[in-house]
């Protein structure tokens, strides 16, 4: 352990990094190679310069010298100096990545006969010059911004989406993987992903806001989270104005229990790999989020799921079911991605601006919107 030395104070920091850019160079020159001195003094004798006095860098030390030196003796002066950058170790190196380094390097070559050093300070100030080997920029993410953090702390999902720059933004930067404070996993968010690859989390998750959509005809005492509540009410009253007739629904939130039973009653008719197709395992069920709704048309009474697909209600859905906030989750000809067969009465709300997105983008499955893989099955 070397004692401590307290600062003096009478050392102005350019005196400072003088001293440590002399002292760097006598520490440079004492791992130098025999071979560099007797090179050194032999190009020093042909030029006829006088020493160089003030050296400010590697290229000032060639154009002092160069005015009487030939190609071949540059050269010579060249290798000299790459020579002496390879041998004055670690730090020199360092310091040679960088502008200043160059001065520590020709400082290097001249101080064996060099007067005292009263140039410009060889290094700034402040120390040694730190070597910026790659300006590396840092990949903007939208976690970093308040306004996102703030809107995803106090659970409002449109004012997330709202705040990273609308919906085609938001999937871009989830799809992308800059966003990692957006989970796809959080069941409580209109965003999740449900699918047989992606279980609940927890597996008996139950949502917290769950309502009956008012002035909608339930054939099920099914209720739904509130947006998508509220945005059912919408959507069947827009669909009934335009002409396409009475919109009804069957089922809507499911609990865990009540999806193993679902479940396993489809595997008592079919079996598993039928059920498997059809319905979801209970843990694996867009209707355990709350956000799902099976729809079936209604004039009078109502049809069946199977139904909607040919309907007027279910041809008035396919076009305008997105300006609501929901999306046909089980598209046709999908299976090998969503892992369902086509189901055109299954509305998964994901919000407005999200199901703008989709539409607009063209998505048939919401694995391929957030870039993820397919989930054909468990
Ligand atoms: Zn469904």
């Amino acid at each position: 352990m070397g004692r401590v030395i307290p600062p003096d104070p009478e050392r102005s920091p350019r005196r400072a990094a003088r001293a440590e850019a002399e002292r760097l160079a006598t520490a440079a020159v004492a791992v130098t190679p025999p071979v560099e001195p007797a090179t050194r003094r032999r190009l020093r004798a042909e030029s006829g310069a006088p020493s160089v006095r003030a050296p400010v860098g590697i290229r000032a030390l060639l154009a002092v010298r160069g005015g009487t030196l030939t190609m071949r003796r540059r050269r010579a002066g060249l290798l000299v100096v790459a020579l002496l950058i390879m041998a004055t170790g670690a730090v020199a190196i360092g310091a040679a990545a960088s502008a200043g380094g160059g001065e520590v390097a020709a400082q290097t070559a001249t101080v064996d006969t060099a007067p005292a050093f009263q140039g410009p300070p060889a290094v700034p100030a402040e120390g040694l010059p730190v070597p910026q080997l790659a300006a590396v920029p840092a990949t903007a993410t939208p976690c970093d911004d308040p306004a996102v953090t703030a809107a995803l702390a106090s659970g409002d999902d449109a004012a997330v989406i709202s705040a990273i720059g609308g919906g085609d933004a938001f999937r871009e930067a989830v799809a992308s993987g800059i966003a990692p404070c957006v989970s796809l996993s959080d069941p409580n968010r209109e965003w999740v992903v449900v699918n047989k690859q992606r279980p609940l989390d927890p597996l008996d998750y139950r949502a917290g806001d769950l309502v009956m959509p008012q002035n909608v005809r339930a054939l099920e005492e099914s209720a739904l989270r509130s947006a998508p509540a509220s945005a059912l009410t919408e959507l069947v009253r827009a669909a009934s104005d335009a002409g396409a007739g009475e919109i009804g629904f069957l089922s809507a939130f499911r609990s865990y229990s009540t999806q193993q039973s679902t479940y396993a009653g489809r595997v008592d008719v079919g079996g598993v790999e039928e059920a498997d197709r059809e319905s979801a395992r209970a843990g694996y069920s867009e209707h355990q989020t709350g956000l799902a709704v099976d729809i079936v048309p209604c004039d009078g009474s109502c049809g069946t799921l199977d139904d909607i697909a040919s309907s007027p209600q279910g041809a008035w859905v396919r076009d305008h079911a997105w300006e609501y906030g929901f999306i046909t989750r089980y598209a046709e000809g999908r299976e090998s991605v969503s892992g369902y067969l086509p189901e055109a009465w299954h509305q998964r709300y994901i919000g407005r601006e999200l199901a703008r997105a989709y539409h607009e983008g063209g998505y048939t499955t919401l694995e391929e919107f957030f870039g993820l893989p397919a989930a054909p099955t468990y």
